[in-house]
Formats: structure tokens, sequence, C-alpha cells
């Protein structure tokens, strides 16, 4: 056990100004691995003022240079990206091999893409008699959810910082340690004090304090529904920016003529993958009545062989709201054909590997985020009934679609309410948008489309 001591304000580790701690819990075993300080509204102030401090130099600070940190940040990450694997493993309990292959090293994709676009961006261009100017929008407020904790703070840390805006990061409080690992590399790689910040601790003390700072311009969130909607709510008061990336309840289309053990072996893959705690997962899969049978006993093979491979959810909480969903599922009528709502280990937070048949649509784990490994099997008589079940949550995050011809599934695809479609399986790319239609959220990030939410623009008329 550790006992971590202050935040990283201003370029150095100060002490925090109260005495509380946040313990952080290993969720394959209860273990309490380390505490680290509670953030007050002291520490997210100081916290600001020094964000505040750095904005003018970093906002003027060439944007070749603030591309050789984002650079220099990249390195850093991939040297010491065994330990940020490891970190993320003993927080959150992912299996190494997952934090290895993607919770660390999609946020080094990330930084990368940002070190290139902070170089290549039209930071300055000409439109008719006027000059168009994309300024940075000032200080950035961040609060992150513990599902990827690395990649959620670096999908907002990378871009503002290529942005020329300076930022303040509340990272989870189940998952703060890879947070602190970020803010030693973001140091080691150069980045001026004052312009990354980390204040641990509580959402509703550190967070909330964070939201409602006046010296934030722009509050950048992703978590629940429910809390991003206070955010939202404190952010319109104060007629500040806001983006927020919230939850999903992802379609996978599996049309009539698409590869369906594919389309099925990979669609249960993508919502056991990190347990299931994953806001863009594809939680319901849609298939045609004809198919329907073959499908289920697919699915359920596929999960079966999850076993003990899968690892647990983050919190006891967590896991508790889960199995609650389950039984819930099972309470409205659906057939439950693999996991169920027992705990199948003594210790940890673990859930088996679920999916349920007979899943009707208005069903409430068919409509509800339940961020664990519960996929729901839901049937479809034909493409306009598919399409109306595929729209029918208040989310639109991802999705999927799969069929024999790629202008079949595309064009299915352009009739989905929702920000992020995979085609026939697709391929992550840290340059695509990412972002939610619908209840699914407000603003894009990574890409360029990522950087935008980070600019302000001012026009110069000659
Ligand atoms: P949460 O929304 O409570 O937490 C996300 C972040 O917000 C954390 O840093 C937290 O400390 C902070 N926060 C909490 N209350 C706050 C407040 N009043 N003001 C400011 N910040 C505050 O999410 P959770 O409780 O950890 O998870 C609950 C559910 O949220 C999950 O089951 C899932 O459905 C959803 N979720 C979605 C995502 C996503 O990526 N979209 C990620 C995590 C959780």
């Amino acid at each position: 056990m550790k006992a971590y001591d202050g935040m990283y304000i201003d370029g150095a580790w100060r002490p925090a100004a109260g005495p509380d701690v946040i313990e952080v819990v290993n969720p394959a075993d209860g273990q309490v691995i380390a505490t680290v300080p509670a953030g007050t509204v002291e520490d997210v102030d100081a916290a600001v003022r020094a964000a505040r401090a750095a904005l003018p130099a970093w906002a003027a600070t060439p944007s070749a240079e603030r591309a050789a940190r984002l650079a220099a940040l990249r390195d850093v990450l991939v040297a010491r990206q065994d330990e940020i694997a490891q970190t993320v493993t003993a927080e959150l309990g992912a299996p190494l091999k997952l934090s290895q292959t993607v919770h660390a090293a999609v946020p080094i994709a990330v930084a990368g893409s940002y070190a290139e676009l902070a170089a290549t961006y039209p930071f300055e261009e000409r439109t008719g008699n006027s000059t168009v100017l994309h300024e940075p929008v000032g200080v950035v407020g961040a609060i992150t959810p513990w599902n990827y904790p690395l990649h959620q703070i670096v999908a907002k840390a990378a871009p503002a910082l290529a942005a020329g805006c300076t930022i303040v990061v509340k990272p989870a409080e189940d998952t703060p340690l890879v947070a602190r690992l970020l803010a030693e590399a973001v140091h080691e790689a150069g980045v001026p004090a004052g312009v990354f910040n980390l204040v641990t601790g509580l959402g509703p003390v550190a967070g909330q304090a964070l939201a409602e700072h006046p010296g934030v311009d722009l509050v950048s969130f992703t978590g629940s529904t429910a809390v991003g909607r206070r955010i939202g709510a404190v952010a319109a008061a104060a007629v500040k920016k806001v983006a927020l990336e919230l939850g999903g309840k992802s379609a996978n289309v599996i049309l009539p003529g698409a590869d369906l053990a594919r389309a099925v072996n990979v669609g249960v893959a993508n919502v056991m993958s990190n347990s299931g705690q994953t806001c863009s997962a594809w939680t319901r899969m849609l298939v045609h009545r004809d198919q329907y049978d073959e499908a289920v006993e697919l699915a359920a093979a596929a999960a079966a062989k999850y076993g003990d491979r899968i690892g647990p959810l983050v919190n006891a909480k967590q896991q508790e709201r889960v199995r609650g969903y389950i039984e819930k599922g099972v309470a409205e009528g659906a057939r439950l054909v693999a996991g169920g709502p027992d705990a199948p280990r003594e210790q940890g937070c673990f859930v088996s590997p679920t999916v349920f048949a007979d899943v009707t649509p208005d069903m409430t784990i068919a409509q509800e985020e339940i961020f664990g490994p519960v996929l729901s099997v839901l049937r479809y008589e034909d493409e306009e009934d598919a399409l109306r079940i595929a729209n029918g949550t208040v989310y639109g995050l991802a999705g999927a679609v799969w069929a024999a011809d790629e202008a079949q599934a595309t064009a299915f695809a352009r009739r989905m309410e929702t920000g992020q479609v995979d085609i026939n399986g697709g391929r992550f790319n840290p340059l695509a948008p990412f972002g939610g239609y619908k209840q699914s959220g407000v603003g894009r990030e990574l890409g360029v489309h990522g950087l935008t939410e980070y600019l302000q623009t001012k026009s110069l008329q000659f």
C-alpha cells in the first residue's frame, strides 16, 4: 500500500489543502493498493489559478513548439508503457493484455495524433477580405471516468494542449493512479508549469468545484448522463462552453446475408471487452427473425468461452448495479442463455459474461446503459423494423452494421441516429470523430473535430 502525496499544480507536487484521502482498491481482489489526497475547493482553486496564469504564454507559444511537447509526451508514454499497463490493471482490474493493447496503446496513438495535428492545423486562414484566427478557448476543466482511465484524460488534454489551452484534470476517484503517472509524463515531456494540472478528489466536491469555477472557460466531461446533465446546467448558468461524452446503448445490426458467425463473435467480443465498461459497446444485437435462433446459440457459446478471461467490474457498487440489471432482465421476461446474476467468484467484483435472448425493445435491459458484460439479443422483422429498434433509445453514441454488401450496410448506417458506426467490423481510427447524437452527448473528441472543440474563432477584416 502506497500513500501518495500532493497534487500536480503549477508544475510541482503540492501538498493537498485538506487531510482527507481516497482509498484506491484493486477490484480483482479487494485489496487497498494506495491512497491519494481527496482534493478540496481550495486545491481546485489553486489549480485553476495556475492554469489561468500559464494561459497567455502557452496560447502564444508557436504551434510547432506545442506539437514538439506533445511528441515528447507521446515518447514518455511509450517509454513507460509497461508501467501504465500495470497501473491500469492494478486500479481497474483489467487483464494485463488489455491494459497493454488498449489502455496504454490508445492514449499513445492519440497523443501522437495531436502532436501531428498541432503541427499541421491551420490556426490562421483567409476568407475574402478577412483573416480568421483559431484561438484557444482558455482554461479547460476536464472531469473523467474510470472505464478507460488514461485514454479519457488524454482525449481531452492532448487536443486542449494542441489548441493552446491550459487544463485542470479531475480524474475518477477509482482510478487516480494512472492520472498521476500522466502528470509525471507531462512534466518529463517539458510542458511548462501550469499548463497541465491534476486534482484528485470526489466528484461532488472537487468535480463540482471545477465545473463551477469562474476561472474555467470550458468544461469537458465524460461519464454518466445524470452527472453530465448537472454539469451542463452549471456551465449554462455561467455561459461556459461544455462538452459532454455520456452513455450509450448501441445497436449491432446484423442484416440477412452477413457473415453471421463473424458478426456475432465480433459483437460479443465488443460487449465483453473491458468487462462491458465501454460507453460505445454494442450492447443490443439485432438479428433477423429467420436467423435469430442460430445467432442466440452462437452468442451464448461465444460468451461462455470468455469465462475466466474477463476482468472484474471497477468496484462493488458497479457490480451490484449490473447484477441488478440482470435480475431485472429476468423479471421482465427475457431469457438468460449465458451467465446470470450470481457472482462467479467469491472474491473480487466479477460478473459472468451474460447473454439475454427474447429481449423486446421496451425492456429495461434494452433501453438503459448497464455498463457491464451483458448483451441483449433482439429480433427484427425487416430492415425498417431493425432501423426503428436501432434508433429507439434516448442514446446515439455508436453502432455497427453487417451485410454481405458494404453499400447496403452503409445505406443503413446513414439512417442510424448515432455518432459512429462500424461497417462489417470496422477498425479503430484515432482520427475519426467520436461523440454522441441525442442524449449521448454534446461535442466530439479525437482527430481534427476534437481539436476544434478547444478553439474559438476571431475574424479580422481588412
Ligand atoms: P459518474 O458520472 O458519477 O463519474 C464520472 C466523473 O464525474 C468522475 O470523475 C466523478 O468523480 C465525477 N463526478 C461525479 N459527480 C460529480 C458532480 N456532482 N460534479 C462534478 N463531477 C462529478 O460515473 P460513475 O458513477 O463512475 O458511473 C456510473 C455510470 O456512468 C456507469 O454505470 C455508466 O453507465 C456511466 N459511465 C459512462 C462512461 C462513459 O464513458 N460515457 C464512463 C463511466 C461511467
